[in-house]
């Protein structure tokens, strides 16, 4: 069904992974490492952020780096890992893919698939997804209208697959004092016209490890569905986007506040 045929009939997509509801109306939070950088590193992010609450654990194994000379990821390998993780600890986990073949490889690891902003244009890969019965987590390129974004989802469910989840990262603006600008008003919008849970990243959106807590508060006071957060157990070292990554003491405090807070909001 159409995104605007599905808004009119005021159905809703709620998405069921493993027990944890996207779009219920209670947020999710998906939190994890940028990237899964060893065996040791992924399971310790899983039992300690599984452990403060986390929903999901997210680790990025094919890493679309803007420089061909960084860490470019633990590739087949990290999915491996990254799987092992979650089944040890009972949390379901998301990872990005960005080419057909790492789809194909990666699919029967991974309970979401995450396709990332440098991919949100690729449409032949957004068309194949739509064969797969995963949900897909879909974030929004840096300079993509919301109507763009939204078309782009729709390559997905028109090829078959409903279960897609959009995800705010934040666009690119003339503001360089952060990594990107968080663009708040996606989520009321989004909503106005689509049916699609929205979850926002204020990790990329900020590149800033002090600003993701405000930032992450504010997206549940708009109404988002969920939050994906970077974190990392020792953000110094991270080979990848460390600057925005929290400590596990940093999202376990982060994280009681955006309970506190949905709690509060529940009740207005
Ligand atoms: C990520 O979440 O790992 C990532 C690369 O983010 P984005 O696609 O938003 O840059
Ligand atoms: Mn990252």
């Amino acid at each position: 069904m159409l995104i605007k045929e599905a808004k009119a009939q005021n159905s809703k997509t709620i998405i069921d992974v493993k027990g944890v509801k996207i779009g219920s109306g209670k947020p999710i939070v998906i939190a994890g490492p940028c990237a899964v950088e060893s065996e040791e590193q992924v399971f310790n992010a899983a039992k300690n952020l599984k452990n403060i609450g986390a929903d999901i654990l997210r680790g990025g194994c094919y890493k679309p780096r803007t420089s061909p000379y960084s860490f470019q990821g633990l590739e087949d390998q990290g999915i491996k890992f990254l799987f092992d993780a979650g089944k040890k600890y009972s949390i379901p986990v998301i990872s990005e893919v960005i080419t057909l073949e790492q789809l194909e490889f990666a699919y029967d690891y991974l309970d979401i698939i995450q396709i990332g902003s440098r991919n949100m244009y690729n449409y032949p890969l957004l068309k194949e997804l739509g064969k797969f019965d995963k949900p897909v987590l879909l974030k929004r390129a840096f300079s993509a209208t919301y109507e763009e974004w939204l078309l782009a989802a729709e390559y997905i469910i028109n090829s078959g697959n409903e279960e897609v989840i959009l995800c705010e990262r934040g666009i690119r603006t003339f503001e360089v004092g952060t990594r990107n600008t968080l663009d708040i008003t996606a989520v009321p919008y989004i909503k106005s016209k689509s049916n699609l849970p929205i979850i926002i990243d204020p990790s990329h959106a900020s590149g800033l490890s002090e600003f993701v807590e405000p930032l992450s508060l504010s997206a549940i006071a708009v109404g988002a569905d969920g939050l994906m957060i970077e974190s990392h157990p020792n953000p110094k070292e991270a080979l990848c986007d460390g600057r925005q990554s929290l400590n596990f003491d940093e999202f376990e405090r982060l994280f009681n506040k955006v309970k506190k807070l949905s709690t509060v909001l529940e009740q207005l």
